[in-house]
């Protein structure tokens, strides 16, 4: 939020000046009272340990990428981006903002700590503690400020069942709910945010102005209109068509996470980055093994598709350069799909984009630590970057491997992921990482990857295994991950050795061990076999006393990086 000092203000502190002390000490006592608030609140006491959890790292990028007219445009999008902050303040807590600048104001030597984490979690809720309060004793509001505060759930569907003609705006994802009087009304976002909304727009169009790519200049421009007019449709199309431009944003109400009454309201949020073009071009040249690698699949031809219908949306790699709202509360975003709308999604399709700086600063501050204390020294050395890269795309290429649609006795067919039902999105999350892996060697028979680096590739599957365990082996990652890890384990692929207490890559097993557990996913998704999966998943979905430690001793590791930009 953005104070602009006006004339009026200086009359007010001429004012309070000439008001002498009477005034100077109503003010203090006002400040005062200010101080003995905060002080009344409860605070936890472990805010060193939970500011630990997320490593301050800036977020960099090569600046010689840009040219003078990229850099203007640069700094207008991060202009617009900032007021996502202002808005993504208000949406998400009303205390929030209010609590930021008390403790601002603060002089209690303990203020600048809870500061920090009330920065980092945009209000007094620690987001990686169920959103319980780390500052006061007030619980978070399960609809945010997207709704009145004593709204619940029956009171909304009741409302929009006898008000059919309005369901429209109250379930809009652009709108904020109020009371007037009896009823409900659905505010817009370009209403309720609209003085935010203006200037974000204003410096859009100053960038759309600026930039001499049609196609960004298109979608800027446009952009700025949606941002006023809260329909998203044509710029949400324009993006999709950008085409040879350097920098990029994407800027608006996206994702509803934070909206846990309904789930229906978006939280603003932006993301301003640069195409990284080379690494593009290197994922496309991957798409050109994917027909082989279908047919190479290791399991019999009625387990795979005949043709490989191809990826869900086209893959970006980006480097960060600036983001607000949202995104930027608690965990970073190192990938996302855009847009949300289904209407653009069936015409125009989506965009997945990498923020590959951003991934490497996690793996630095992360992943490294975790290998160091985890893996055998030798292993540890290993581990390297372009393989956790190559491992994720690769995962989000192999998504589209194996068979999607199973036919059934009656001529129709029925997709795989009903036909496992809950437990599809822990096999299809495996079963991307671990054909990813199984497909490595192929890409290096090929010359795609060089062969030297098979070690290494394996070595950092597995300590990014145990980045992903910390994160829970209880929703469909975590999971996955855990059914590779414990399968592999006994197959001895993974030796674990009692004495050092650490981990290594049994180079000699590993590739064949790989293979089958690929083929073991692929039979159970070609079968679309309900019972199967859940048998396979609970038999190695079990987290023994050896994991539990090893996780355990990774505790005081950075969950996060905490980003700090600079541009
Ligand atoms: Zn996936």
């Amino acid at each position: 939020m953005r104070i602009q000092k006006n004339k009026l203000g200086v009359f007010f502190m001429a004012f309070l000046l000439v008001a002498g002390f009477c005034f100077v000490s109503a003010c203090k006592t006002k400040e005062a009272q200010e101080e003995d608030q905060l002080s009344g609140l409860w605070r936890a006491p472990d805010i060193a340990a939970r500011l630990a959890k997320y490593s301050p790292t800036e977020i960099t990028f090569d600046k010689s990428l840009l040219n003078e007219e990229d850099r203007k445009v640069l700094d207008k999008m991060v202009a617009a981006a900032r007021f996502m902050d202002d808005i993504f303040w208000k949406q998400t807590d009303p205390t929030g903002f209010p609590l930021m600048e008390a403790l601002q104001k603060s002089k209690q030597p303990w203020a600048p700590e809870y500061l920090h984490f009330v920065k980092i979690n945009f209000g007094p809720f620690d987001i990686q503690d169920e959103n319980k309060p780390f500052i006061g004793s007030a619980q978070k509001r399960p609809g945010a400020s997207f709704y009145p505060p004593d709204l619940t759930k029956k009171e909304f569907e009741d409302y929009v069942a006898a008000h059919p003609e309005q369901k429209e705006a109250l379930e809009s994802p652009y709108t904020v709910i109020k009371r007037n009087g009896s009823e409900l009304a659905a505010v817009p976002y370009n209403v309720e945010y609209g003085k935010d909304l203006e200037p974000a727009a204003a410096a859009l169009r100053e960038a759309g102005e600026i930039t001499s790519n049609p196609s960004l200049k298109a979608y800027l421009l446009q952009r700025a209109k949606d941002l006023l007019s809260n329909d998203y449709y044509k710029s949400d199309c324009l993006w999709i068509d950008l085409k040879d431009n350097l920098v990029e944003t994407v800027i608006g109400p996206f994702e509803v996470y934070d909206d846990n009454l309904l789930g229906l309201k978006a939280s603003y949020e932006s993301f301003v980055y640069i195409n990284d073009r080379a690494e593009m071009e290197k994922i496309t040249g991957y798409l050109n093994y994917l027909e082989e690698l279908q047919q190479n699949l290791p399991v019999e031809p009625k387990y795979k598709d005949q043709k490989v219908s191809g990826l869900e949306s086209p893959l970006n790699v980006v480097l960060e350069v600036y983001i607000a709202g949202n995104t930027k509360s608690g965990i970073q975003t190192s990938a996302f799909v855009l847009p949300n709308d289904e209407k653009v999604r069936e015409e125009k399709g989506t965009k997945k984009v990498f923020l590959k700086n951003v991934m490497e600063a996690k793996f630095q501050k992360s992943l490294i630590p975790i290998s160091e204390r985890v893996l055998s020294p030798e292993d540890a050395r290993r581990v390297s970057f372009s393989a956790y890269f190559n491992e994720v795309v690769l995962h989000e290429i192999c998504h589209a491997l194996g068979l999607n649609y199973i036919p059934l006795p009656d001529g129709t067919r029925i997709s795989v992921s009903k036909a496992l039902k809950e437990y599809n999105s822990a096999i299809e999350e495996a079963k991307a990482d671990i054909v990813g892996l199984w497909s490595v060697p192929l890409l290096m028979e090929r010359g795609w990857i060089p062969k030297e680096k098979e070690a290494e590739v394996y070595t950092t599957y597995l300590a990014g295994m145990f980045r992903a365990l910390r994160f829970g082996a209880t929703e469909a990652h975590g999971l996955g991950t855990l059914v590779q890890f414990n399968y592999l384990r006994e197959k001895e692929a993974f030796l674990y050795d009692p004495e050092t207490e650490r981990y290594s890559v049994n180079q000699a097993r590993i590739r064949q061990a790989v293979q089958d557990l690929a083929a073991a996913f692929l039979v159970i998704e070609g079968k679309g076999s309900y019972e199967e999966a859940g048998e396979f998943l609970s038999k190695y979905g079990k987290l023994d006393g050896i994991t539990r430690k090893t996780i355990e001793k990774l505790a005081d590791i950075p969950v996060d990086i905490e980003p700090i930009f600079r541009f």
